[in-house]
């Protein structure tokens, strides 16, 4: 059994929340390493590896979970940040809120816009147009503030294999595909500040959306 073997053994423990301890930090080789593709059908240690970055999301989404585990709020989270070179990515976005003509929000069905493990996900396809967040970006492995446009494809189309090992297919636009690229990203060993202009961070290019 390899080191990495052990690590996601540790991670996938019943017991186990991962927390900030388990997230490694700019600076470790991993997080600039080109991670493996996980083999199919999907083992159960994979499988749950998935489940646990999942929770992870939802905890540092949760107030008081968050506050218990001393999690930084996060909507996504990249194998290689836990230093384990797999293609597994968790996304957890919620959905935006919706209020009637009072200004009284309107529950809705879904609590999130993306709740999803992928397993070996890519891009196949994407717009030429550009786009990057407002405010930039931020990373549960970067502890510094890393200001600038980080910029990105505006609508991508993603290939991956779910959690049932089913090969599925994605369009998505705007954040919601801000969040799945800056984690691929995590899986080929691409930080966002790669995405920054260092010469004018927040230089804006042509024909580039502003996400809001
Ligand atoms: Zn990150």
């Amino acid at each position: 059994m390899t080191t990495q073997d052990e690590r996601q053994n540790k991670l996938i423990r019943p017991s186990h929340y991962i927390t900030m301890d388990d997230i490694i930090r700019e600076g470790n080789p991993t997080l600039r390493g080109v991670a493996e593709r996980v083999a199919l059908p999907l083992s159960n240690v994979d499988i749950l590896l998935g489940e646990k970055m999942i929770q992870f999301l939802r905890n540092s989404q949760d107030p008081v979970m968050a506050e218990k585990l001393e999690l930084r709020a996060g909507v996504g989270l990249a194998a290689p940040q836990l230093d384990i070179s797999k293609r597994i990515i968790a996304l957890l976005v919620p959905s935006e809120p919706k209020f009637d003509e009072e200004g009284n929000e309107i529950p809705s069905k879904e609590d999130y816009a993306l709740n999803t493990v992928m397993y070996n996900a890519r891009i196949i396809s994407h717009s030429v147009e550009e786009a990057a967040i407002a405010t930039g970006e931020g990373c549960l492995s970067v502890d510094r503030e890393v200001p600038g446009y980080v910029v990105r494809h505006a609508r991508v189309t993603i290939e991956y294999y779910d959690k049932n090992s089913e090969k599925k297919k994605i369009r998505l636009k705007g954040f919601h595909s801000m969040v799945p690229q800056h984690e691929i990203d995590h899986t080929d060993g691409i930080m966002f500040y790669d995405h920054i202009d260092p010469e004018n961070p927040w230089k804006m290019r042509e024909g580039m959306q502003i996400i809001d």
